[in-house]
């Protein structure tokens, strides 16, 4: 028999330095590549992710319906820039690849100021940076560069070149399904379709990559499976193409802007009250750090389509600060001086930590349901000047009182305030001295 590491045993040893310096360094590596919705960028960050997640990659063809939606052209580019009069670049992908209106037509000729000015994208009240755009469904050319650039434009005649493609391909996404002791599964999405952005996406990305990579290391209760899509197409495409599974999935979630150091966020699944949502939010209550909860709305990530209503998957979404609520949001500035090791591996270990709740919500029966058990005969009665605590007692009695086949351990950490893995360890040793019985 293979001998696992528990989940436990993985919080227990939890090493923050060293978790923080992978994820980050993850994030890193991958910033400089220029991801979009399709294309040769998203396959070399899947390739990447591969050595953490051994995923498998699927290739869907352009033109393919899915539900309402079509499987756009593939995307490429090599190059883009502007030239002045002089011949001089004053606009190059090469420097920044959010230069390029992501999914911009190719395009090589002259334009004066003002036509040219009518094809950039600036930010004007934060004149440094670069703006993420992107015209996916509209066939444009089109630049983004800082108000600064643009205010510095003479006016005289602009070469302007985006040398892309924009033909029948494929979309890409990666899936990797661990299997567990039930086929019933837990879903992680982060979509992965974003260029050199660093909360947005970057470090969903490599938190979920290293969050499979302990998984894959555990014996699990559930089966997991872990998708990196790109953003609304690619869950799309991944629900039409594995509708007749969907009803295996029994928790999920978005994960997303997990590096910056805001408060956490949980957005709760459309249901509003499934045991993902319950399991979060306790979590997040017993950790010590600032949260905040909030409703779903078909508005945000991907779990708007798990949430569609013909859908209906409990699937919320996990953030730090959420999408359009920092200012960096979308632009050059979510770069790697805005996410933090520290805030990476703190996001990971709390993904961990509702993951272990999930494995270990149990349903028991107290064997012993008229009155109280002697609980001092068998050992786990607080023994005189020892060091079992009066948290271990109630956690004891609350679990033996409420163990009536009616309810989980989530329901009575929720109903008595006690953190839950102090229930966990009560219902351990209710078991061991055969006081429960596991239903
Ligand atoms: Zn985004």
């Amino acid at each position: 028999m293979t001998s696992h590491k528990s989940i436990g045993q993985v919080l227990g040893d939890w090493d923050p330095a060293k978790e923080g310096a992978e994820l980050f360094r993850i994030v890193s590596d991958l910033y400089p590549i220029c991801r979009r919705i399709t294309g040769e960028g998203f396959r070399e960050s899947l390739r990447y992710l591969g050595s953490y997640a051994p995923m498998s990659c699927e290739e869907v063809p352009t033109g393919t319906q899915v539900f309402d939606w079509t499987i756009p052209k593939e995307w490429n580019v090599r190059d883009a820039w502007i030239k002045d009069a002089k011949g001089k670049k004053v606009v190059d992908f090469h420097k920044c690849n959010l230069h390029v209106l992501n999914y911009s037509a190719p395009i090589h000729r002259k334009a004066g100021l003002q036509e040219l000015k009518e094809h950039l994208h600036t930010i004007p009240n934060a004149t440094d940076w670069i703006p993420y755009r992107t015209s996916y469904y509209k066939e444009t050319w089109g630049f983004c560069i800082s108000h600064r650039q643009l205010e510095r434009l003479e006016d005289e005649e602009y070469e302007v070149c985006i040398d892309s493609t924009l033909g029948p391909g494929h979309l890409t996404y990666g899936e990797l399904g661990l299997r567990g002791a039930t086929e019933e599964e837990i879903l992680i999405s982060c979509h992965s379709c974003h260029p050199s952005l660093c909360n947005d996406n970057l470090s969903g990305m490599a938190v979920t990559a290293k969050l499979s990579k302990h998984l894959q290391q555990l014996g699990l209760r559930y089966s997991y499976r872990f998708v990196w899509i790109p953003g609304t197409i690619g869950a799309i495409t991944w629900l039409a193409k594995n509708e007749t599974m969907l009803p295996r999935i029994k928790h999920g979630l978005v994960v997303s802007c997990v590096g910056d150091t805001g408060a956490f966020t949980y957005k709760r699944s459309r249901r509003g009250n499934a045991e993902i949502d319950r399991a979060v939010e306790h979590c997040l209550r017993h950790s010590g750090r600032a949260y905040q909860i909030t409703d779903f709305t078909p508005y945000g990530y991907d779990e708007r389509q798990y949430g569609s209503p013909g859908i209906n998957l409990p699937v919320g979404c996990f953030m730090r600060t959420p999408h359009g609520k920092y200012p960096q949001y979308h632009t050059s500035a979510d770069d790697l001086t805005f996410v933090k090791p520290e805030a990476l591996a703190d996001s990971l270990f709390q993904l961990l930590s509702v993951i272990a709740l999930l494995e270990q919500n149990e349903r028991y029966l107290n064997l012993n349901l008229k009155c109280e058990p002697q609980l001092g005969r068998r050992g786990l009665y607080r023994q005189m000047g020892g060091t079992s605590s009066k948290q271990t007692e109630e956690a004891m009695l609350w679990t033996l009182n409420f163990s009536d086949g009616q309810h989980s351990l989530l329901d009575i950490a929720e109903r008595s305030g006690i953190p839950f893995p102090a229930l966990r360890s009560a219902a351990d040793s209710l078991l061991t001295a055969e006081l429960l019985r596991k239903i």
